[in-house]
């Protein structure tokens, strides 16, 4: 018996373990498997393998029962995830249901899930934009947070080192604010939004308007063909999950790569419950799971912990990975797990429309739109809040046909398109401040199906961000106004804190132990072995778009993890 068990330890001890296996989990797993790294990956949801598991993918729109979308007792039963634009009939199998996944709201939170291996990333809208010097040098300057302690140029490399394999599209623009990354061939603009672009940088030295910067295979490399990715065939039907692997998901892409090296376990239905901790050894030393099909706990062993499982679940896990030495959270000497949560204020949108390029149209698809990179308080602070926001910009002409009629002058008018006025169309993606009352904890009386403590989440906008909307509305009339659009409207759709899906803190990095939770490798200050390089990491926001830079925190903490192992320092 005795033998027995030492051989189970020791056929569930790897050299690493990775919590998720979203974005930011692929990238760790695949940069561990590649140094050679016997890798355990933990994903709570089931497996999704690329193009096998993508039952939609081919479907054509009057193949669906309900037209792609869904029948109110869905709806009904998932009211936070019916709030994301992507919860339809061909994409809600991705999606965490509510009922399934209860979690407390002590303010309204619409915490958005994809509980499955890919987790999020074959969900998303794909949009990457490099952080930039202004970004991270914000809360020191702004005097807000925690000082970030990295720089761009700490990150540029590793910036450079995914953007290369998940496939970036972009122009390379020249801005200080949006630093250039390594392109593939850029989309096109229409020609209302070139139009724009020309308003734009002749009325404001400062502002500019861009095609939009996307995870998109345009220009296949070698890189991407060995991947067995293709070129992204501008299908616009992402969130399906693409059989050409043109958009980068982990399941694309990390996943299969990491599982290639021979170095990767993926133990799909696995629920990690918490980090376990040694006091004696003074480090993690491995993780409990619950075990989703049987409801098992079991335990898997470990030299280094990488926690991946998407900000607020990365919360959740810390949280609840008590030991004498840590009552209140793995690492949490500091008392500041949980707080300092913030998101991106996406709550305002401008639309109008434009009598002008009546001969022109836009037909076709791109999955990619127009970007006004952030230009509030860039260099310096000039209006009453802090911060600042990039905005949207689409354009697209206006179709619809004559419904009068029966019969076949009825079917002869419906084939028939006619064209209306151009529409454009702004949306805001705002900073918000990281603060200490925005924050999440465990209940301490309600459980998940699991008998994991619910995790009760405490966010809110604040008078920053009402003033931040205001500003927006009015910039984005004036430049509207500006390039002759008519009709101009605003409206601000009061979106829940985290239907933006950017959620991010509670596990920030800083300079000081005291009032942080992790070092500038994304280590935790108190449990060296364990590493967090989610949206949990980040001191503060910017109004980027934020999964590129988990995936380049992750490229470099394993690296510095590894140096260190080999180094016998960790
Ligand atoms: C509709 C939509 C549009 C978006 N658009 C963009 C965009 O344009 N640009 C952008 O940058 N971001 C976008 N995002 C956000 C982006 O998807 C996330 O930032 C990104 O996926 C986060 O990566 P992650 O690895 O932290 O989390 P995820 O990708 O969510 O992966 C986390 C994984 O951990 C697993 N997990 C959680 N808890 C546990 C546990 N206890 N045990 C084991 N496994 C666990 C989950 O099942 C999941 O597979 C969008 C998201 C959505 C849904
Ligand atoms: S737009 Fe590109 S990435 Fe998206 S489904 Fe189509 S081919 Fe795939």
């Amino acid at each position: 018996m005795a033998n027995f068990n030492i051989d189970s330890k020791k056929a569930r001890t790897y050299d690493a373990i990775v919590i998720g296996s979203g974005i930011s989990g692929g990238w760790s797993a695949k940069e561990l498997t590649e140094r050679g790294l016997k890798t355990l990956v933990l994903e709570r949801g089931r497996d999704v393998q690329h193009i096998k598991d993508y039952p939609t993918t081919n479907m054509m729109p009057w193949e669906f029962e309900h037209r792609d979308r869904l029948p109110k007792e869905i709806t009904d039963a998932n009211p936070i995830a019916s709030r994301c634009y992507n919860f339809k009939e061909s994409s809600a199998h991705f999606f965490a249901k509510d009922n399934e996944h209860p979690y407390v709201q002590e303010k309204p939170f619409d915490w958005i899930r994809g509980y499955q291996v890919g987790g999020k990333s074959l969900l998303w809208a794909r949009q990457t934009q490099r952080w930039s010097k202004y970004d991270f040098e914000g809360p020191a300057r702004d005097k807000f947070a925690v000082e970030w302690p990295i720089g761009y140029d700490d990150i540029a490399p590793w910036y450079s080192h995914v953007e290369k394999f998940a496939g970036i599209t972009g122009n390379k623009d020249g801005l200080d604010t949006l630093p250039d990354g390594e392109f593939l061939a850029p989309h096109e603009l229409n020609c209302v939004e070139k139009y724009f672009k020309e308003q734009v940088s002749k009325q404001y030295k400062d502002r500019h308007f861009i095609i939009g910067r996307a995870a998109h295979i345009t220009d296949p490399q070698q890189i991407h063909l060995d991947q067995g990715r293709a070129k992204c065939q501008s299908r616009t039907i992402c969130e399906r999950g693409c059989p050409f692997g043109g958009y980068f998901s982990s399941n694309a892409s990390t996943i299969p790569w990491a599982m290639k090296t021979g170095n990767m376990t993926l133990r799909p239905h696995s629920v990690v419950h918490s980090v376990i901790y040694d006091d004696k050894k003074q480090k993690a030393t491995g993780v409990r799971v619950i075990d989703a099909n049987t409801k098992q706990m079991m335990e898997f062993y470990a030299d280094i912990i990488f926690v991946n499982a998407a900000a607020l679940n990365t919360n959740l896990i810390l949280l609840n990975s008590i030991s004498s030495r840590f009552p209140n959270g793995l690492g949490n000497d500091s008392g500041v797990l949980g707080q300092y949560i913030a998101f991106h204020n996406y709550r305002a949108h401008v639309s109008a429309e434009y009598e002008g390029f009546l001969d022109s149209t836009d037909d076709g698809r791109r999955p990619n739109g127009g970007y006004i990179p952030r230009f509030r308080n860039v260099y310096k602070q000039e209006t009453d809040f802090l911060r600042g926001y990039a905005a949207g910009f689409g354009a697209s002409r206006d179709t619809y046909s004559d419904q009068d009629g029966i019969g076949e002058s009825l079917k002869a008018s419906l084939h028939e398109t006619k064209y209306g006025n151009w529409s454009v169309g702004s949306h805001m993606m705002g900073e918000t401040i990281p603060k200490e009352s925005n924050y999440v904890a465990l209940d301490k009386d309600l459980k998940d199906p699991f008998g994991i403590p619910q995790l009760k989440i405490s966010v809110d906008y604040d008078d920053n961000d009402e003033k931040m909307i205001k500003d927006y509305v009015e910039q984005v009339t004036e430049m509207f106004t500006n390039a002759g659009f008519k009709n101009i409207k605003a409206h601000d759709g009061h979106r829940n804190p985290g239907n933006d899906i950017h959620e991010m803190g509670g596990v920030r990095m800083g300079k000081d132990p005291k009032t942080s939770m992790l070092n500038k490798w994304n280590q935790l200050h108190a449990c060296k072995n364990v590493f967090v390089t989610d949206g949990a990491s980040m001191t503060s926001t910017s109004t980027q778009n934020p999964s590129l830079t988990y995936m380049a925190f992750s490229a470099r903490a394993v690296d510095y993890a590894v140096k260190q192992m080999k180094a016998k320092s960790l």
